[in-house]
This record gives structure tokens, sequence and C-alpha cells, in this order.
């Protein structure tokens, strides 16, 4: 069975609150502590990659914008280094707006990914589910699964499963429920299994219970940050106009005041990656040494989930590989 993807000739919808805000995990505290391991940077080489040492990469978010929001600062640097990075919303974002709805909001959201992945240099997909009603299903475990084979990941990215929105969440699950059967030869067996199971990692969110989100890596995204803002304001029906909170007064009537209203929304987002470096200053300098930390002003977050492949700190450093240690 094909899956549904956004076409040309599409139908519907997505969400967003303005800002979809996005990880469960118990790994033993020696795979988390990255910053001893001298042999780290030798051993980093041998994390997972492919025959031109090439890491395979995808992310997952409900909406066209989780992806871009939690994790277009690695994904830029990432690609920048040749690896293969691909976003995929599992929703196509079409009740994610106050004015409107339907077909034309899922193909205005489907391109609003489409310029942002161009400006990251990465791949991106809008599976077309409803935005506000994605279960999560048998049908939808085999299209995750088989979506992380044909990107033979070795690191997915995910949502946690707790969060205020129903979408959020059912993607975490989803993602869960195929971190087993990715491996399994006769789950699927239409799309080649992967031989081994890859690393899953949550992105950042701010969600206490039942359990907090643990940074097991920070990264600095100074290098992208305008990279990653350009990126964002692409995303214009999410930030620009209000999301499902916006009114008439917000849609920019000229370049004037489009210009404006971009730049309102970089120094939110500024702000937003600001305090994750902040919140997480312990775990950069864990990693990059104070003196390196210390400087770090935008950052984003990521906590290894305990299903799935467990990384040790080398693998950690050869997936992330911008610790400059
Ligand atoms: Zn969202």
């Amino acid at each position: 069975m094909e899956r549904k993807t956004l076409r040309r000739t599409i139908l519907i919808f997505l969400p967003l609150t303005s800002i979809c805000s996005l990880c469960a995990v118990s790994v033993a505290a020696a795979q988390r502590d990255l910053s001893r391991s001298p042999l780290a940077s030798e051993r980093a080489a041998g994390a997972k990659a492919d025959s031109q040492g090439q890491l395979h990469i995808i992310a997952f978010g409900a909406h066209p914008d989780d992806c871009e929001i939690r994790a277009a600062g690695v994904a830029a640097m990432w690609a920048a280094k040749g690896h293969k990075v691909k976003f995929v919303s599992t929703t196509n974002g079409d009740i994610g707006h106050w004015k409107m709805a339907g077909g034309p909001l899922a193909q205005r959201r489907n391109a609003e990914v489409q310029a942002a992945a161009k400006i990251l240099g990465i791949e991106t997909e809008v599976l077309d589910n409803h935005d506000g009603e994605l279960m999560p299903t048998l049908e939808n475990r085999k299209t995750i699964v088989r979506l992380i084979r044909e990107q033979k990941a070795d690191v997915v990215l995910a949502p946690r499963t707790n969060d205020y929105h129903p979408d959020h969440r059912y993607t975490g699950v989803l993602v869960q429920d195929a971190a087993f059967m990715v491996i399994c030869p006769f789950f699927c067996p239409d799309v080649p299994y992967l031989p081994s199971n890859p690393i899953f990692l949550y992105y950042s969110d701010r969600f206490q219970k039942p359990n907090p989100f643990e940074p097991d890596v920070v990264v600095s995204i100074d290098s992208v940050i305008d990279q990653k803002l350009d990126a964002l304001v692409e995303l214009e029906s999410q930030f620009v106009e209000g999301c499902v909170s916006g009114n008439e007064s917000m849609i920019p009537k000229n370049e004037v005041e489009r210009a404006a209203a971009h730049e309102r929304v970089r120094e939110s987002f500024r702000q937003q990656f600001s305090a994750t470096a902040n919140q997480y200053r312990d775990k950069l300098i864990e990693l990059y040494g104070a003196e390196q930390a210390r400087k770090v002003r935008y950052a984003e977050a990521f906590e290894v989930c305990e299903y799935g492949r467990q990384p040790s700190a080398a693998d950690l450093r050869g997936i992330f590989p911008f610790f400059g240690q």
C-alpha cells in the first residue's frame, strides 16, 4: 500500500499552535556522560555511517513546523557536513490557521516546509493525514517503519509522548512503536529491514509529567542561527499570521510590514533558542568545555530514547561531530 504523501493534487490539513511545543528515557549514567571518553574522537569514526561516511538521519514532527523548530539547526549542520537529513511531518497542517483550512492550507504548508528544507539543505516530506486527527494505528506504524527503512536511518528524531497536542503525542508513540519493528524482517517485508537498530532521540520540551525532558546532547547552533531563522520565517502561515490564534491585522499588507513581521518572528525564536542554551548550560560545559560553552548563545537539545540502539558517549560524539574536542 502506498503511503499518503502530500502531492500537487492535495487535500487537507495540520494545526499548529503558534509554537508547537514538542521526547522517556533512562539511559545509564555512563552512557550519558559525554564529557569523558578520551578516545571519543577516534571512535567517533566508528559511529554508524555508510561507506561514504555519510550519516542518515530522519526527523519526525506532527506538523509542518515541528521538526524545523526543534532540529533545523543541527539539521543544517549535518547537511553542511554532507550527511543525509530528512524531515517528515506526520500530518499536513490543514486546520492550523484561523482563516483558511483544507487543501489550500495543506498545499501552502507543504510549500513552506519545502522552501525551508531548501535553505537547510535537506529533504522534507509531508504525510497527507489531517491535522488534529493523527492516530497510532497499525497503518501509520507501517508508514513510519517504511520511512525509517527507506532513509536507511542511523538516527531517528521524534517528540516525546508527553505533550499537550494529541498529534505530537501520537507521533511520539508511532516512532516508539517503530523502534523495534524496523529490524524485524517479516514486518513490512516490502521494504528491506534495517540490519541494526538506529539510535532514537527526543526533542526538548517543557513538559514535566510524568517525567521531564533530560538532555543528553546539547548542540550550539550559533554558526547556523541565521540559516535556521531564515528557514523558520518561510513558515509564514504558522509564525507570521498567528496560526490558529491570528487575525486579519497580522497578515502583512506590503513588504515593509512583512519584513517587520519576519524580524519579530526571528527575535522570538532567538529568545527561545537562547533560553535552551541557558537552561542546559551545564551540559554544554560538559560537551564543549567551560570556556567555549560560556560563549554559546543558541542551542538545541536532545535526549536518548531507551528504545532502539543505546549509544555510547563516543557514538554520540560521532553522531554530533560539533563539539570541537
Ligand atoms: Zn506541532
